[in-house]
């Protein structure tokens, strides 16, 4: 079982790609890539284990094959930094060339990549992937919706690179959606997290554009899985990234096509290497040969574990509650809280709608417990795009 990757794998330890603090120990004791089995006795390295070291303790990379450094977003804490190497553009230069030809990305598109240009790698990799398709770039650093309106009437954008918050916004006047329509925009490629079906129709309605939603996370180089033509899960290569479904409790692999906690391991010289990195996503994946034809695995993402609140034995993702607020023309910010047996629901909207009793019903439903709704004009919940939506509060209401 994983032949290939456990090859891979082995190859990179007798390289010496693991010699580093992080790694050190764990695989210390066992012949941890003779085959899956043992693999498995390696332990799992958890995002603190990376907050606790600096970038070039984590990297094995000589100064020359430095690409260059970039971070998380910070949005969630202290920015953590990562060493990029030139073998990871070019992995990255692969995967954009493997997923943006097919969606039609060419040279004579002009990108327009409506993120801050700061140390984050989310925008940096935006740039790229317009580069490495021969396509032209602009930016917009401060993507309010006048800023983007202005740049989508000013220059013949046709394919926008941003978190889907950040052009949700534009829904929510007449005069931008018009702009927005009459725009040269015809695709965007979001990335960040889930997209509900709601909101995917929102977008596609307010851009009149096709919406496409990537996966990524910057430990790894940002984009890592994409959606197709096909719109049913996002296609990862698996030739360099190596994923374990594990259950939360068991620590163990689950079974084929069930949920689990994703377990990271890349496969190629990377700046900094992930050995069974535990990332509390909560995915399945698809080895099944997808109607576009590529016979590339797809990922089908849930959310995250520590965003989900548990009632019960059920754990009830944003998505869930997303899809509810959309299908009712409820297209601002929400947020849930959970108090012991109790969530409260907020819900952005305008002055003048009213809660359907339908969709409260719901609501209640969904989380099957004690639910109380409360209402605010849009922006007083002041999301941040990369910010939680569902919270566990410890503190009673
Ligand atoms: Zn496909």
């Amino acid at each position: 079982m994983y032949e290939k990757e456990m090859d891979a794998l082995r190859k990179l330890y007798e390289a010496g790609k693991y010699e580093m603090a992080m790694y050190k120990d764990k695989i210390a004791d066992v012949h941890c890539f003779d085959s899956y089995e043992e693999f498995q006795k390696i332990p799992f390295a958890y995002k603190d284990e990376i907050r606790q070291t600096e970038a070039f303790e984590r990297t094995t990379c000589k100064k020359d094959e430095v690409y260059g450094i970039f971070s998380s977003s910070g949005t969630t804490g202290k920015k953590t930094y990562y060493v990029y190497s030139k073998k990871d553009k070019e992995v990255h230069e692969e995967f954009v060339n493997t997923f943006y030809s097919e969606l039609g990305i060419m040279p004579e598109d002009l990108g327009g990549v409506f993120a801050p240009i700061d140390t984050g790698v989310m925008a940096h990799t935006m740039m790229w992937q317009f580069t490495t398709r021969g396509a032209g770039y602009v930016n917009c650093p401060v993507p309010s919706p006048e800023n983007m309106v202005d740049l989508i009437t000013s220059v013949p954008v046709t394919v926008v690179a941003t978190r889907p918050d950040v052009v949700s916004t534009i829904a929510y006047n007449e005069e931008w959606i018009k702009a927005a329509q009459g725009s040269k925009v015809k695709k965007l490629i979001l990335g960040g997290g889930f997209m509900s079906r709601g909101r995917r129709k929102l977008l596609e309605t307010a851009w009149d554009a096709e919406v496409y939603n990537m996966f990524g996370m910057s430990e790894m180089f940002g984009p890592m899985a994409g959606e197709c033509r096909r719109k049913n899960g996002q296609h990862y290569l698996n030739q360099y990234l190596f994923i374990e479904l594990i259950d939360p409790v068991s620590k163990k692999p689950v079974k084929e096509g069930e949920a689990g906690v994703a377990v990271y391991s890349t496969l190629w010289d990377k700046g900094f290497p992930l050995l069974r990195y535990w990332t509390d996503d909560l995915m399945s994946i698809s080895y099944e040969k997808c109607a576009c034809g590529s016979e590339l695995p797809r990922i089908f993402y849930h959310g995250r574990l520590g965003d989900c609140i548990t009632v019960g034995d059920r754990r009830i993702f944003p998505v869930m509650l997303e899809e509810i607020l959309m299908s009712y023309g409820f297209i601002h910010d929400y947020q849930a809280e959970q108090y012991g047996q109790k969530v409260v629901v907020s819900i952005e909207k305008p002055e003048d709608a009213e809660i359907p009793e339908a969709m409260a019903a719901k609501i209640r439903e969904l989380f099957g417990c004690e639910v109380e709704i409360r209402t605010l004009l849009p922006g007083g919940l002041h999301y941040g795009g990369h910010g939680k939506r569902f919270f566990e509060r410890k503190e009673q209401a």
